[in-house]
């Protein structure tokens, strides 16, 4: 009955840890979830006010489809103030959030066997979205030796006549690599030599701890022609459910995704833009708040991780997840079952059952060394969880 293209769809399996962990809590088991990324933040009174006066204006109608032109200056003022890039208005797309940016450009950009290059481990949506409109995705490993910095050598050697696209998301999810300007200028000169298209992944862009946030847009006017830089209010403004990513880039590409958009949702939501407005153009000292707390955070997690028996991590540099390697704990056996753990969705499976606490598996990531942990949550949960995987572990 369904399409062909449903056969090889996983859904996400963030969300799905999210949803898992929600499930039990509702049946009154106390799980603690370090599944989706998602601030634990409440967004910004200013924010919130903001949409109320939209809602009294009477905003509530159709806007633009790429979005209302105060919120394209809006995210014309903040690629200058924040990354030195120069957009027009015409130059911007408003979505209904950054995974739906994204889905459009892969509508609008890629034919069935175009081939996108996607660093490994990467974020489960990029693959999934490149294959629902016949494109190739091709993981392109990075190192944990490295902090997962990518690997412009690799990347050349991965591009074949059919690679169109090549995906750069730093800070990244899952690893929290921020790669390093050295790495990011290789590869805008492999993308310009290759004639290769660069969407550059930004999301976590407030997130930077460790080094700068550097946009490979940035490195001049060749490269910045065949990018689109993409990124959302989810994260720096803890406004997941408000829905609104943008991205800048190429007049012809940026018309092209307002086109399928027109198509397929129309405008996001009027209410949340004039949020959105408020988010990018107010006072920023919030956001280096939230990202204080997040650093504080990390080291806390990363520390915890690095003192379990069998689980090693680096330290992240950007972003809200910890990329833990769990393979110290394979073929050690489960009490109880008797059965070895053999990769990460055993160790997820069990770290749920016998420790109460949800982890995504690595394997959805591109590695099935590891698992993913958000750390997007409190200071007192992420000890309590770690103290409860400590014990579970110290059980095998
Ligand atoms: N890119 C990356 C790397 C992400 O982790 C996410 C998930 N939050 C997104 C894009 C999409 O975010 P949103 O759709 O909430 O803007
Ligand atoms: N991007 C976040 C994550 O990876 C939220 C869920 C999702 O959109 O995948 O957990």
């Amino acid at each position: 009955m369904l399409a062909d293209r449903l056969k090889t769809l996983a859904p996400s399996s963030t969300l799905a840890v999210q949803a898992k962990a929600k499930e039990l809590r509702a049946k009154g088991i106390d799980v603690i979830s370090f599944g989706a990324g998602e601030p634990d933040f409440d967004t910004p009174a200013r924010i919130k006010d903001a949409a109320l006066r939209a809602m009294q204006k009477g905003y509530t109608k159709y806007t633009e489809v790429g979005g209302i032109p105060e919120l394209k200056q809006a995210v014309c003022a903040k690629f200058k103030r924040d990354n030195g890039l120069d957009y027009e208005p015409a130059d911007v797309v408003v979505s209904v959030g950054a995974k739906h940016t994204l889905y459009n450009l892969a509508v609008a950009l890629l034919n069935p066997g175009d081939e996108v290059l996607v660093p490994s481990p990467y974020w489960v949506s990029y693959p999934e979205q490149v294959r629902l409109v016949g494109g190739v995705p091709v993981a392109v490993t990075t190192q944990e030796s490295t902090g997962f910095d990518l690997d412009p050598a690799e990347l050349r050697a991965a591009v074949t006549p059919r690679t169109k696209l090549v995906v750069v998301n730093s800070p990244g999810n899952p690893t929290g690599a921020v790669f390093s300007a050295e790495a990011l200028r290789e590869v805008a000169s492999l993308a310009v030599e290759r004639n290769l298209f660069v969407v550059s992944d930004e999301c976590y862009e407030a997130l930077t701890f460790e080094g700068r946030h550097v946009s490979i847009a940035s490195f001049g006017p060749e490269i910045k022609a065949r990018t689109l830089v993409v990124n959302t209010c989810s994260k720096a403004y803890a406004m997941t459910g408000w829905r609104i990513g943008y991205a800048a880039g190429p007049r012809a590409l940026i018309k092209a995704m307002t086109d399928v958009q027109s198509q397929v949702t129309s405008n996001p939501a009027s209410i949340a833009q004039w949020a959105a407005v408020e988010a990018l153009s107010g006072p920023q000292d919030e956001v280096a708040k939230m990202a204080g707390e997040f650093d504080r955070r990390r080291r806390l997690i990363i520390d915890g991780l690095n003192a379990l028996p069998g689980v090693s991590c680096v330290m992240p540099k950007g972003a809200f997840y910890a990329f833990a390697n769990v393979s110290g704990l394979f073929g050690k056996s489960v009490p109880g079952s008797g059965q070895a753990l053999k990769g990460s969705l055993d160790v997820a499976a069990f770290l749920l059952e016998h420790a109460k606490v949800a982890v995504v598996p690595g394997l959805d990531f591109g590695s099935d060394a590891h698992m993913r942990l958000s750390y997007a949550t409190s200071a007192e949960l992420i000890q309590e969880g770690l103290e409860r995987m400590g014990a579970a572990i110290r059980m095998l």
